[in-house]
């Protein structure tokens, strides 16, 4: 590609809100533009970029044995309502009528669309196991859109649905796809880790997460050191601690903190560690309210309280009127003891081995210290409630735990037979049985992968692409062509065919813009091999050559130039 005849447009400000590198970064070099919120144009550059990403992940789903077809991504109402996610999906699902007043959304996932497919596409259980993909742009009415791209509106997503008849097809199709994913961001040259992730009702290694590192991650993963543990922080259990608990040996007392509401300032009044105190939170119930109790140092994991038999669902703490009718206190006085016996009181694994604590008085103003368990109040059931923690002993019984932060960038989901069973998709079994089908499902966040090497590799000036995404492998840039005699312009073409004769991709920057702005582009834009055409480079028969991350041209001639390049 010759820049004189591209779209290349770089810019120096970018807007205030652009907060992390990656979105300053497609925004400085060009690559995306905003439409309106959580819209964005992919530019020429930018677009080149995502093919490569695009192929790749197109790669290895053939390689995989998955079949690419493509779906609308307008699906009717009637679809959504059979599997009640019309309502349930909430408000990411963006609804739309046409002129004559039917309603769709614009698809945000395609599991009513494909199992629709499937039942009507799949009769025998000889079609089966079979797995579909298409690449194919999403809608999700984000609440919040941010970073760019990285969490769009509108995005593009891979997304494959698997289908069999047993459980165990399922198993070896996702161990598949697991594999194919784990060479997608192998080749991408990503640093990432497949995490366990929260499966909902599936339960077991029935879902992974593909996480890529980077601490402006929104997600945090716990990773043991020690083995290839990797959970979502959802997820990651907390070992049971081995220690029994320490008997009983300070008095119950009342004391008196004012002022003292949260679990920091009662520590620090108290002049103790916040281990020593007991955190209660009252959360809204199946019937009333619910005391979750945990160490206060610890933090409540809601997918875990979420499964409680307890509670609905995910905790929702209960109100201030809720929690004065139920034990006659406000929010940062509440404790155990002395809860009305219809209150079940829930303690995390850790929290049920401390004794001698300090917990709330359950009156305003109020806490108790020395408080006991069994000796002073009661316990209706021990579990993992919480997050785990850097320094952690890993679940699987290897290593300490080491917290990180990442960006999702990949799932894959054993659905089993929800969607089958709502769609009624069936398939006649060898003994000519209809049965329903069991279900896998598999994503990647094809947009999201673009900022997301981006987030992993930049620098000060500019992005650092992995070779496998870079819009050209190098830039040959030549100084002065408009003053330059027609030698080192020829010189130029010349570098340039026989790099592309020999696969190489490569942009010939022929703007003609002074060397420090040429370069500063070719940096931003994290081209990783630059190679300058002038005079003297000519007079002396060498080029001069720079690595994206070296600090230092080197003089090289073309034939160590096509070598490093090989
Ligand atoms: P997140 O927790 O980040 O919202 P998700 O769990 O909703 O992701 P999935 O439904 O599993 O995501 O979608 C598959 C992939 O699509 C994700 O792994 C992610 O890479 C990508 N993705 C999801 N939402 C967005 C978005 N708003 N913008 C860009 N990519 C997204
Ligand atoms: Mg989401």
């Amino acid at each position: 590609m010759r820049l004189s005849q591209f779209h290349l447009a770089t810019v120096k400000e970018v807007p205030a809100d652009a907060e992390i590198a990656s979105h300053r970064l497609m925004l400085r070099a060009g690559m995306i533009r905003r439409l309106a919120s959580g819209l964005y144009t992919w530019s020429p550059l930018g677009l080149r970029v995502l093919r490569k990403v695009e192929r790749i992940v197109r790669e290895e789903m053939d390689r995989a044995g998955a079949i690419e077809l493509l779906m609308p991504s307008i699906q009717p109402k009637e679809l959504w309502e059979e599997t009640g996610r019309w309502e349930k999906f909430g408000g990411q699902l963006l609804k739309i009528k046409d002129r004559k007043q039917q309603e769709f959304c614009y698809g945000p996932t395609h599991e009513e669309v494909i199992t629709d497919f499937a039942r009507n596409e799949l009769k025998s259980y000889k079609q089966l196991p079979i797995n579909f993909y298409q690449i194919q742009t999403k809608f999700r009415d984000e609440i919040r859109p941010r970073f760019g791209v990285m969490r769009a509106r509108e995005f593009l997503m891979k997304d494959a649905y698997s289908f069999h008849l047993s459980q165990e097809s399922l198993a070896e199709t996702y161990a598949a796809m697991y594999q194919a994913y784990v060479r997608v961001f192998t080749r991408l040259g990503l640093t990432f880790r497949a995490v366990q992730a929260d499966s909902g009702a599936i339960g077991g290694h029935g879902s992974h997460e593909f996480q890529v590192l980077a601490d402006s991650g929104e997600d945090t993963i716990a990773f043991s050191d020690g083995s290839d543990y990797a959970a979502n922080l959802e997820k990651a259990e907390a070992r049971a601690p081995t220690a029994s608990r320490p008997a009983a040996t300070a008095p119950l007392q009342k004391v008196d903190t004012p002022t003292q509401k949260t679990i920091a300032s009662l520590a620090s009044f108290l002049g103790i560690s916040p281990r020593q105190c007991l955190k209660t939170l009252l959360v809204r119930g199946v019937n009333g309210v619910v005391a979750l109790c945990l160490r206060g140092d610890h933090e409540l994991n809601e997918v875990k309280a979420g499964k409680l038999a307890e509670l609905p669902g995910a905790p929702v703490l209960a109100s201030e009127e809720e929690i004065l009718a139920a034990c006659g206190t406000r929010p940062g006085f509440i404790g155990p003891l002395g809860l009305p016996d219809s209150i079940p009181v829930i303690v995390d694994r850790d929290a049920a081995l401390m004794a001698d604590f300090v917990c709330g008085g359950n009156t305003y103003g109020t806490h108790y210290t020395g408080a006991n368990w069994d000796r002073d109040t009661r316990i209706s059931r021990i579990t993992d409630l919480r997050n785990v923690v850097e320094g952690d002993a890993s679940p699987d019984g290897h290593g300490t735990l080491h917290i990180a932060r990442g960006i999702e960038v990949g799932h894959v989901f054993q659905l089993g037979q929800k969607y089958a069973e709502a769609l009624h998709a069936t398939v006649i079994d060898e003994s000519g049985k209809a049965q329903l089908m069991t279900m896998g499902c598999y994503g990647i966040g094809i947009s999201r992968i673009v900022a997301a090497a981006i987030e992993q590799r930049h620098d000060a000036a500019g992005i650092i692409w992995p070779e496998a995404m870079t819009p050209w492998r190098v830039a040959v840039c030549v100084i002065n062509p408009k003053n330059a005699s027609a030698a080192v312009n020829d010189a130029a073409e010349a570098l340039y065919q026989a790099l592309s004769q020999r696969g190489i991709e490569t942009v010939l920057d022929d703007r003609g813009l002074r060397p420090g702005n040429m370069f500063a582009d070719m940096e931003l834009i994290g081209i990783p091999h630059r190679v300058v055409v002038s005079e003297r480079g000519l007079a002396a028969g060498t080029l001069e050559y720079r690595g994206r991350e070296e600090s230092e041209s080197r003089t090289v001639s073309q034939d160590e130039l096509f070598a490093l390049l090989a």
